[in-house]
């Protein structure tokens, strides 16, 4: 009965794990959740006020199917300011979450059969959303020694005469490794040289740390705007998971394509959240930077525990709220007579006795891993470790 396009594709794992964790809390079970990618601050209160005043000014009708002028603007101006790069309102498209910007794109640009590249570890949703759009995503590795990020030497394996595109993600989800200008640069010179799309996730731009200088695919130049799209959204920096809002920057032929699609299935975003969008550009920035901060915090000690474990390594990432440890020394461990295989065994086995949830790391394309988010208080993260270095003592280590 159902269509070979969805027979490409599974339930994205993150979202299912996260969900089984959810659910073992409502029985009753103590479960510290490391599994989703989602800030656990509330959003800020000049932003919940906006909304408010949206809804008392009766913004509550259909909005513009490519997103309230308003709020394409602010995202040019926050472009400008931030990037020196100029991008008119008609080069914005305002859907509802990143996610469904990355969807629209591969919608609009993927032909059947064309290749995207994507870096492994990748996030769940890239290779689905172009098998959806019936192109073959092509996974090229990377390596933790490498800090994760893909090389040209990687790609250059990798190109073929059908590759269309390629998706970074930087800060990655899940290693939460970013690309320091130089490596970023090379990258986008063998794309440009080979005439391959750049499709650029920087929904963590805001939370790198240690002084880190993020460079965004927006600020290399005009040829590189021409043949790129930066993909970003309001859930990650500004905490706004539920409100449910994300966009696209790029060519306008490119969006024009894109917003071609949304019109026949959401059309435009949620009203109400799209106002709250423009405060959230233009309003203060206050309490963003104290959630970098703490996020900086987080990712300290949960690097400091990590190290406490013996037979584990873990890259220290420069951004995002996630560590990537390797942990398959204790693949083949038994506990109770049934054998850890694999990454998926092993957050079973986290999940079931230690009341930890975590994403394995084939999720991502990379088996060895296991991604933790730190996007939980600091008390959760000591209460987690603890347990997990208990699990793993268990294991033999
Ligand atoms: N890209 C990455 C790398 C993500 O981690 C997420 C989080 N779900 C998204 C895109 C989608 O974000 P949203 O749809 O909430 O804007
Ligand atoms: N990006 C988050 C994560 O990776 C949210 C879950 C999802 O949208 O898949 O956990």
């Amino acid at each position: 009965m159902l269509s070979d396009r969805v027979q490409r594709i599974g339930f994205s794992s993150t979202l299912r794990i996260a969900a089984k964790a959810a659910q073992m809390v409502k029985e009753g079970a103590d479960v510290i959740d490391f599994s989703i990618g989602e800030p656990d601050f509330p959003t800020p209160s000049n932003i919940k006020d906006a909304a408010k005043r949206a809804i008392d000014a009766n913004l509550t009708k259909y909005p513009p199917n490519d997103g309230v002028l308003e709020l394409r603007q602010a995202i040019c101006r926050k472009f400008k300011a931030e990037c020196d790069a100029t991008y008119t309102p008609d080069q914005v498209l305002v859907s509802t979450g990143a996610k469904q910007s990355l969807y629209n794109a591969a919608l609009a640009l993927i032909n059947k059969g064309e290749e995207v590249l994507i870096p492994a570890p990748y996030w769940v949703s890239y290779p689905q959303i172009v098998n959806l759009a019936y192109g073959n995503p092509v996974i090229v590795p990377t390596r933790e020694e490498n800090g994760f990020r893909v090389t040209t030497e990687d790609l250059l394996r990798h190109i073929s005469s059908r590759t269309k595109a390629i998706i970074i993600c930087n800060p990655s989800n899940p290693s939460g490794s970013a690309y320091p200008a130089a490596e970023l640069q090379k990258i986008v010179d063998l794309c440009m040289a080979e005439g391959i799309f750049i499709i650029s996730d920087e929904i963590y731009e805001k939370l790198v740390y240690d002084d880190f200088h993020y460079v965004s695919l927006a600020s290399l130049g005009d040829k590189v705007r021409e043949n790129s799209l930066v993909i970003n959204g309001f859930s990650k920096s500004y905490s706004m998971t539920g409100w449910r809002l994300g966009y696209a920057v790029g060519p306008k032929e490119v969006i024009e394509g894109m917003s071609k699609i949304q019109s026949h299935s959401t059309s435009g975003a949620n009203s109400i959240a799209q106002w709250a969008a423009v405060e959230a550009l233009n309003g203060p920035q206050g309490e963003i930077t104290m959630m970098r901060d703490e996020f900086e915090r987080r990712r300290n000690y949960v690097l400091t525990r990590l190290a406490q474990i013996p037979h584990c390594t873990c890259y220290k990432p420069e951004g995002a709220f996630y560590v990537y440890p390797n942990f398959s020394w204790y693949y083949h461990k038994s506990h109770d007579g049934v054998e850890i295989r694999n990454s998926a065994g092993l957050a079973y086995y986290l999940l079931m006795h230690a009341h930890v949830a975590v994403v394995p790391g084939d999720s991502f394309g990379t088996d060895e891993f296991t991604r933790i988010s730190y996007a939980t208080s600091i008390e959760n993260i000591e209460k987690g470790m603890n347990r997990i270095e208990a699990a793993l003592a268990g294991l033999g280590g």
